[in-house]
């Protein structure tokens, strides 16, 4: 029933605004939105595939270039990769696009949907403006893109005052081009089998070790202050703010390594002594995103967002990471509800981007053809945003999970229990459609 009325207030915003809601394909090639496609083989040419949309995303544009100057969906859409509590393999998006828009329209409009939807179903009181927080800053001091700023427990950069330092594991980490980062819990007893605790979630998640100590006199308690100088200890205290009996976390790590794990910690820290105030709510635009990051196995560059992301300003193809994009995400208490962009207007930008990204000039015409075709005819500036109607949903009643408001739906292993999908076809079907069976076992499967 809330799913109902959330969606109702949806359409009466944006029908009261002029948006005109359109209809776009399920049966489509692939739009990529960084996961795998679900595949529909086509009996009428065998051996090709329609691929479910991960998102409208190039219809909306499409649209805009058209002449829709507003328009909204509220859309199913696939993403073909392991379920988790706050995903479902098919789910839906409010899908949103507007021309002649700059990154502040795009907010004061997404400001006011919130504050109406929010208003009519009893969900947090939406401040105008809502605060904003560029990516880096979020990164430095939350260790996450999507921060919950309802309680402290900060990251604090430490490698400055560990320049010099002779203990071996901090200064090969220093050496390598990784980070110090800590942070203080504040005033706390633990026993020592949760300090242990609290390292082997630390390599859970992916750091090599968890350094902890408790400030007492001028130094630390911890089995790490023997490796460290008087002076060192009195920096990182004065750094992190150390009063006497704080407990203090650090991680040598490569940086995206040491953010991830101590952003984790932070917040099951916070849950685990009480810091977050359930009452409280806070909402932030997340902006001023890089366009682009590396992807070490891969070795080529990612969108950050998705590749039509237009940069602030010119793009330069030959230093693709320092590009900022026009990006903007929206955070509540921790968890994005939605994200979008400022789009490429201008198809010899996209062919820039798509260049850097990887895919080669052919490549890019052949799946990419129609876009760059109607970027062409003078397309105008336009941007959207798209928000996960489930996870909005499940916030505003509490719910762990998303399929707690998705009727019929399916397990974390994407199994839709009540019919049985997926499930064997016949030989005759498989026949139709040119498709021989090979069991083949994949990775992560
Ligand atoms: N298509 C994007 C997504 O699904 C949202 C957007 O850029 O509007 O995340």
């Amino acid at each position: 029933m809330l799913r109902h009325r959330v969606v109702a207030a949806m359409r009466e915003f944006f029908d009261a605004e002029g948006f005109v809601d359109v209809e776009t394909p399920v049966l489509t090639r692939s739009t990529p939105e960084g996961a795998r496609d679900f595949l529909v083989p086509s009996s009428q040419q065998q051996g090709s595939f329609y691929a479910l949309p991960q998102s409208p995303q190039l219809f909306k544009q499409l649209l805009m270039v058209a002449g829709f100057e507003r328009y909204y969906q509220i859309a199913r859409c696939f993403r073909d990769e392991a379920t988790r509590a706050d995903r479902q393999a098919e789910f839906t998006q409010l899908d949103v696009e507007m021309s002649f828009v700059t990154v502040d329209d795009v907010i004061e409009v997404n400001e006011r949907l919130l504050a109406h939807v929010f208003d009519r179903v009893g969900g947090p009181r939406v401040p105008a403006p809502m605060e904003r927080m560029g990516f880096e800053e979020a990164m430095d001091r939350f260790g996450t893109d999507r921060p919950d700023l309802r309680f402290g427990i900060e990251l604090v950069e430490l490698g400055e005052e560990l320049a010099q330092t002779e203990f071996k594991v901090f200064r090969s980490v220093l050496e390598s081009g990784g980070a110090i980062r800590g942070l203080n819990a504040g005033r706390r007893e633990l026993p020592r089998s949760e300090l242990d605790g609290l390292i082997s979630r630390a390599q859970e998640l992916g750091a090599k070790g968890l350094v902890w100590a408790f400030r007492e006199g001028d130094g630390w308690r911890s089995p790490t202050a023997k490796f460290l100088t008087e002076s060192e200890l009195a920096g990182l205290n004065r750094r992190l703010g150390a009063e006497q009996g704080d407990l203090l976390l650090l991680v040598a790590d490569q940086r995206p390594v040491a953010n991830a794990v101590l952003g984790q910690l932070r917040l099951e820290l916070g849950e685990r002594f009480g810091l977050i105030d359930e009452d409280e709510d806070r909402l932030v635009w997340i902006v001023d995103w890089p366009m682009m990051e590396w992807n070490e196995d891969e070795r080529r560059w990612d969108a950050m967002h998705h590749p039509f992301t237009a940069p602030a300003g010119e793009f330069d193809p030959e230093n693709p990471g320092a590009a900022r994009a026009q990006a903007y995400d929206v955070v509540w208490n921790g968890q994005e509800l939605g994200g979008g962009s400022i789009r490429i207007n201008r198809a010899d930008v996209q062919e820039q981007v798509f260049a850097a990204l990887g895919i080669d000039a052919e490549t890019a015409r052949a799946r990419f053809g129609f876009l760059l075709e109607a970027l062409r005819y003078g397309a105008p500036p336009h941007g959207g945003i798209a928000y996960g109607v489930d996870r909005i949903v499940q916030r505003l009643c509490g719910a762990d999970s998303i399929r707690d408001v998705i009727a019929f739906p399916k397990t974390a292993s994407g199994f839709d229990l009540l019919t049985g999908a997926p499930a064997p076809v016949d030989e005759l079907q498989l026949r139709e459609l040119g498709i021989a069976i090979h069991k083949h076992k994949l990775a992560g499967h």
